[in-house]
This record gives C-alpha cells, structure tokens and sequence, in this order.
C-alpha cells in the first residue's frame, strides 16, 4: 500500500470550462435565469450603477440623504449586494474542485449537516436563513469538508428559490464528487413569510434531493436518521 497520499487535480482550465458551461444554460428551470450580458459590466461599474439607482428608491420612499445615517447606504447597499450576498453569481466565485482519493476505502455514507446559510428570496429580495444537509457515498473519491461547506455558501450568495438551491447544491457535488450518490436536505426560514405577508414566525421551509442510492428507502432513512429531521 502506498504510504503517499494520492491527489488528483482536476486541470484548471477543464475546471474553468466547466463552470462556464454550467452557469451559461440559462433556459433550464434548475439554473438561475441570468441575461446574456450578466458579466458585461465589471463589479465597479455594477456597484457604481446599483447606488445611483438605490438612491432613487430610498428618495422615492421619502427619506432625507442628508441625514448623516442614511448618506452612505445606497454605497453600502450596492457592495454588499456585488461582493457579498449576491457575489455567488459570478461564475469565477465558484469554489474549485480539489478531489482526493479515498484510500481509507470508507464505502459508508458521509454526511455534513447543519450548515448554516444565508439567501436572499428572489421574489421579495429578502433574507432566506437556513441549515443545509449534505451526504454522499464515495465513488473513489473525497473532497474536503470545508469543501462543501464552500458550495453551500456560494449558490446561496444569489437570489434563490429554496428548491432551486437544493438541486443546484446537488448537481454540483454530482459533478464535483463523480458519483450520483448525493442527498441533499435545506430547512430554512423565510423572512418574506415571517416579516409579511401572512406573517408566520414559525413556518420552515423543506426541500429534498435523493440521487442515485439515496432513491432506496434504507439509505433515505439513514440519512434522515442522521439529521433526526423525519
Ligand atoms: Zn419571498
């Protein structure tokens, strides 16, 4: 047996190639609808456009800028909008696949639970707070547990659909782990639900994804037995 341990990098611009391919089909239902001139700007230039118009909003709603509270905020909306709760739809932000073989052949299932994300709703622009679940069965390879954590955060970094999420979450720990033996599981809170409209501070939302054997009822239930979510 060899001592060494084995990593496999993936080539960078297979990588890149990928993640293009990935974040481009805009006419599926399971990627974020994004126009065709989404990266056309630079950051600057989206941040620069995005106060101006934030500006507009907030004196629209009545608010004096003067006011040395509220002079700042269109800027500081628009950067935490591109750098930050919305940075995860620029392709280059994806995390890169590092895999490692699995020498300590363990064939059981893995499971990350309880990662803590913050969204944003797409319908209301308005905060989505959860937990997302994530297990898979090794198919020969491993990728680390930050890992994972890393991809949660980035798809949850846009305007989301919990569904859509939890797919794109799956896909590309597919992609990334070369099995289809993944399971995703989010619970997550909608401030939209809570904060208006039917105003409900204690609805939780949960979404589901079963791949490959994850589909059989034994490895579901393990699973879920795991998260003590049944
Ligand atoms: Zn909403």
């Amino acid at each position: 047996m060899k001592l060494k341990e084995t990593l496999l990098n993936i080539p960078e611009d297979e990588n890149i190639k990928e993640q293009e391919i990935g974040d481009n089909h805009v006419g599926t239902s399971t990627d974020t609808p994004l126009r065709a001139d989404a990266f056309e700007k630079d950051d600057d230039l989206k941040i620069e456009l995005i106060e101006k118009h934030f500006k507009e909003i907030m004196l629209i709603l009545g608010l004096d800028l003067n006011d040395d509270s509220l002079q700042g905020t269109p800027h500081r909306v628009a950067k935490m909008y591109v750098k930050e709760i919305f940075s995860g739809l620029k392709p280059e932000n994806k995390p890169k696949a590092k895999l490692f073989a699995n020498k300590y052949k363990y064939n059981e299932m893995l499971v990350e639970k309880n990662i803590t994300f913050y969204s944003n709703c797409e319908h209301h622009f308005v905060p989505i707070v959860g937990k997302a679940h994530v297990a898979y069965i090794s198919n020969g390879y491993v990728i680390g547990l930050s890992k994972i954590n890393r991809i949660v955060q980035y798809f949850a970094k846009r305007p989301q659909v919990q569904e859509r999420l939890t797919i794109q979450i799956a896909t590309e720990l597919k992609k990334a782990l070369k099995t289809e033996d993944v399971a995703v599981v989010i619970d997550a809170a909608h401030m939209c639900v809570s904060s208006r409209g039917v105003q409900d501070v204690n609805s939780l939302t949960v979404t589901s994804y079963y791949g490959g054997k994850f589909a059989e009822e034994e490895k579901k239930k393990e699973f879920l037995d795991y998260l003590n979510l049944k």
